[in-house]
C-alpha cells in the first residue's frame, strides 16, 4: 500500500502533478496554511486511489522508497 507520505513525494517528483483546485473530498491535504503537492490533491488522482495515469507505480520504483 502507498501510504499518505508516500503520496506526496510521488507527486513532488511526477512531472504530471496538477492541482485539483476543486478538491473538496480531499481538503486536509493543507499544512500551516501551505497546501502541499500529492497525488491526493492532483486532478489525476481518481475514486479509487490510483493514479489515472499509472504513474504512481513508476515513480515508486524510481524512488529509493522501501514499500511495506
Ligand atoms: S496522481 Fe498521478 S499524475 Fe498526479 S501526482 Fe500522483 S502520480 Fe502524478
Amino acid at each position: 500500500m502507498v501510504n499518505k507520505d508516500q503520496l506526496k513525494n510521488i507527486a513532488e517528483r511526477c512531472s504530471q502533478y496538477r492541482f485539483e483546485r476543486d478538491s473538496s473530498l480531499r481538503s486536509d491535504v493543507k499544512s500551516m496554511g501551505e497546501t502541499v503537492s500529492s497525488c491526493e490533491n492532483c486532478e489525476h488522482f481518481n475514486s479509487e486511489h490510483k493514479c489515472n495515469l499509472n504513474l504512481i507505480d513508476q515513480i515508486l520504483s524510481n524512488m529509493d522508497v522501501k514499500l511495506d
